[in-house]
């Protein structure tokens, strides 16, 4: 059955709300927890309380949570299923009903109200579970063709190395049934996750020990995006109603057609119907650009939007009008991004015309080099040449090999690829690390920008880079 984004989100609070759940609404992008630049989950607003720091004013909890996740940038366009920002649907449970219970409802609510036809679905369950795992066959019915057991990188949450932590069993809707029973739930042209549940059942101590915990808790999180996707039956995350108007709206400004372009140039409509999301909600919770934290990260998405727009063939300031868009489609669920509008276009232009003319320079500066290099009747750009124009005019490689292209010429790449080094192993020179993170992994973006930064659901990572 088709739902709208909006109507997916408004069921499933009242699903929950009628189990005794209080609504409350989404908290800040800006989190109080100051080991995240950005608000990566629905159950970050309420980690103190799983901490044990706070006590819950509610035993259980139902919120639709805005998300950022700067670690799926790369992501953005080229799978499915994946943005930067998304809506993260959550129930959650202090201390009150557990495992069988949320199984129970995370069953319910899929196959139910959502509909999905039960042999469609397949879990995962952590490997030791066995728990879980008894409970979806038995109790709910579920053939064990389609439970899997999986390890811990996909399957088992913590918050750090020590504290709350317990495995999580997470729901996948298959595309493709007629494929059979051989079921392999890393192949995304035919599963797709969309809700996760993790019990937090214990405690770990420096020992790497586990001891049961007193008050055991339920954390979960629904991709919205990617329930609509299964709802609206469109091919990703970026052609549902929650998206795509953000898309047309930009190829409208362009002058082109969403679905006659070409691979790379959905890529680009892509890229910009997610981050212009992403901005306007960035700013609607004040957050400006600026060189560093999540600033930082706020001026990359624009000038990400602002790239990706020249990519596609658009020459002026563009980001204010499609932001409309974008506009539009939040205010009913988050009022505060209409009242911030004229922040959020303030902020755009500014942003927007800042970057152009720095763009602008680069291209005199890589006109100029193309002139150098026929002259001198060579037919490749320095690799350094390339370098400088990406460092210091955030020209990336793609844009001074497509201008360089235009001129029957090539970059090397080895060259740039080599400054590149160079250059980062002068700033790791310059700065000390002090990487606290469970798996010792610093993603890509807070490496480039110095900051702390999630490196996924399954752990919170508290990677803090001293410069
Ligand atoms: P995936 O394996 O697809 O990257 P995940 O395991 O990292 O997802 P979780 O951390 O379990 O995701 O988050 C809970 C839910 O939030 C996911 O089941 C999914 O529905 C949604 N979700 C997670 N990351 C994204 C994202 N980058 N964009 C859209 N939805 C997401
Ligand atoms: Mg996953
Ligand atoms: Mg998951
Ligand atoms: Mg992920």
């Amino acid at each position: 059955q088709y739902l709208s984004g909006n109507e997916i989100r408004q069921k499933f609070l009242d699903f929950y709300a009628q189990r005794g759940h209080t609504v409350l609404p989404s908290a800040s992008l800006v989190p109080e927890d100051p080991t995240v630049l950005l608000t990566i989950a629905g159950m970050l607003p309420f980690k103190p309380i799983f901490l044990g720091q706070r006590s819950p004013e509610f035993k259980r909890a139902t919120t639709s949570q805005k998300c950022i996740r700067t670690n799926d940038i790369e992501n953005v366009g080229r799978t499915k299923r994946h943005h930067t920002f998304f809506e993260m649907l959550g129930n959650f449970s202090f201390g009150d009903y557990f495992k069988e219970q949320a199984i129970a409802w995370g069953w319910e609510i899929s196959t139910k109200v959502f509909g999905l036809p039960s042999e469609r679905l397949v879990v995962s369950v952590f490997e030791d579970d066995d728990e879980a795992y008894a409970i979806w066959r038995d109790k709910v019915g579920v053939s064990e063709t389609h439970i899997k057991r999986m390890g811990e990188d996909d399957n088992f949450w913590a918050s750090g190395p020590t504290g709350p932590c317990g495995p999580c069993s997470e729901i996948y809707y298959d595309f493709y049934p007629e494929r059979g029973d051989d079921i392999d739930l890393e192949d995304d042209t035919r599963f797709i996750e969309f809700y996760n549940l993790v019990f937090m059942q214990y405690n770990r101590d420096a020992d790497g020990h586990l001891t049961p915990l007193q008050n055991k808790n339920i954390d979960t999180g629904m991709g919205l995006e990617r329930m609509a996707q299964i709802l609206q039956a469109v091919p990703n995350n970026y052609e549902t109603d929650l998206i795509f108007p953000i898309i047309k709206t930009a190829a409208e400004i362009a002058g082109i057609n969403y679905a006659q372009s070409d691979e790379a140039t959905q890529v680009s409509l892509k890229v910009i119907g997610d981050h212009v999301r992403a901005v306007v909600h960035m700013i609607a919770d004040e957050i400006h650009a600026s060189n560093v934290g999540r600033g930082y990260i706020l001026r990359r998405l624009i000038r990400r939007i602002v790239r990706h727009g020249r990519l596609i063939g658009i020459e002026g300031e563009f980001t204010t009008q499609v932001a409309e868009t974008a506009i539009a489609l939040a205010e009913s669920a988050y009022p505060e991004v209409r009242q911030q509008e004229d922040a959020i276009k303030a902020e755009l232009q500014r942003e927007e015309s800042r970057f152009l003319k720095t763009l602008a320079r680069g291209e005199d500066l890589l006109s100029e080099i193309v002139e150098k290099v026929k002259q001198q009747g060579k037919t490749q750009i320095d690799g350094r040449d390339a370098f400088t124009l990406y460092d210091t005019y955030g020209f990336p490689l793609e844009l001074t090999q497509e201008i360089a292209a235009e001129h029957n010429l090539t970059v090397d790449e080895a060259g740039y690829e080599a400054a590149m080094s160079e250059q980062q192993t002068r700033s790791q020179e310059a700065h000390e690390t002090i990487d606290l993170t469970v798996q010792g992994s610093l993603d890509k973006l807070a490496e480039e920008i110095k900051v702390t930064e999630f490196v996924g659901y399954t752990q919170f990572s508290s990677t803090a880079v001293v410069e």
